[in-house]
């Protein structure tokens, strides 16, 4: 059965987008695989719910963004307070990694998978403009 994610019904009938299949998908559906509840469905994302699926893959995306630049950052201040301290200790290290790794999974609660196209490819966005920079005009005061 085709379905979408968002509303979880039949697609039938109806314009939809298909599902990229990335790594959370596969492994989404090896769990429950073995778990035996895979139902083999076809994810789309239907027409009335792309666009709100556009912006939760929006906000999933910025989530990882800031997960991975903040355990980057948890692992670089704490890894440097040891070489700092010029104790090495082993449990501060490896909770170092721990901390950063569950700031590195948290964003999956906010899961939302890439789409494979647009329905409206003709509605494509604007070309960003390129930033002006201001020109700072130096006045030179003539004397
Ligand atoms: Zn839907």
């Amino acid at each position: 059965m085709k379905i979408c994610i968002s509303c979880e019904k039949d697609i039938e009938g109806k314009n939809a987008v298909p599902i990229k299949e990335d790594r959370i998908i596969r492994t989404i559906r090896s769990i429950k695989k073995m778990l035996r509840m895979a139902k083999m469905n076809e994810l789309y994302v239907c027409e009335s719910c792309v666009q709100k699926h556009t912006e939760r893959r929006k906000t999933f995306e910025k989530h990882m963004l800031f997960g991975s630049v903040f355990a980057g950052v948890v692992i670089v201040i704490m890894v440097g307070a040891m070489l700092f301290t010029g104790k090495l200790d082993l449990w501060a290290f490896l909770s170092a990694f721990i901390v950063a790794g569950v700031i590195l999974c948290l964003p999956i609660f906010k899961y939302a998978p890439a789409i494979d196209g647009s329905i409206n490819p003709a509605q494509s966005a604007e070309p960003p403009k390129p930033k002006k920079t201001p020109k700072r005009v130096i006045k030179k005061k003539m004397r």
